[in-house]
């Protein structure tokens, strides 16, 4: 089975690494919407002056925006020998995009959500903003992107669990006893 797979879950629950171990693991194509945009910003294009007043507040990206870049990085991987999505979908909008996008031939697999609580997210951003800097890991940020993942994202779990996609993962512990979870559970 080809495995096209949704990294779900709150910003700091490790969506990144793990996806990066699912690259090595089973040569999938990484999907990181946020990559993309950051991307964009340090390059100083359109698309990068438009999403940074969205991501410095933590806040969304339109809709429009990043179902337009998945779409283009779709189209250019049509040979893909799996997905992973990293970071998208963020909202049902998405999601329900992203399956017309794929089509039943590509359909995606499963939708694992990695589950962590909000006090060691918040921990986990703290050490990040050290180590990266980034600007949306400020603490005001950080609010908004954890309120923003409960009232625009969580909804998306109820849209895959009716589908039977859903699977849930403790994300708690180092992030090799997060991957064999993950890899016992889509084995
Ligand atoms: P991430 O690296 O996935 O945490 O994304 C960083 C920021 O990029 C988010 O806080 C949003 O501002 C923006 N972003 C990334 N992916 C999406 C998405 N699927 N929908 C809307 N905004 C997004």
């Amino acid at each position: 089975m080809t495995l096209r797979i949704v990294l779900f879950g709150p910003p700091a629950a490790g969506k990144g690494t793990q996806a990066q171990r699912l690259v090595e693991r089973f040569g999938l194509v990484h999907v990181s919407t946020g990559d993309i945009l950051r991307r964009a910003i340090k390059e100083g294009t359109q698309l990068g002056l438009q999403a940074q007043r969205y991501m410095d507040q933590g806040k969304l990206v339109p809709d429009d925006i990043v179902m337009g870049l998945v779409k283009s990085v779709l189209r250019d991987n049509v040979q893909e020998q799996g997905f992973v999505f990293d970071g998208y979908p963020r909202t049902v909008t998405q999601a329900q995009n992203l399956d017309e996008l794929l089509g039943r031939q590509r359909a995606i697999v499963a939708v694992l959500s990695l589950e962590v609580d909000r006090e060691k997210l918040v921990a986990r951003i703290s050490e990040r903003r050290v180590l990266e800097q980034r600007k949306d890991d400020s603490l005001e940020a950080v609010g908004v992107r954890l309120d923003a993942f409960h009232a625009q994202t969580l909804p998306l779990k109820q849209y895959y669990a009716a589908k039977g996609l859903l699977i849930e993962v403790d994300g708690t512990g180092s992030p090799e006893e997060v991957f064999s979870r993950i890899v016992s559970k889509i084995s």
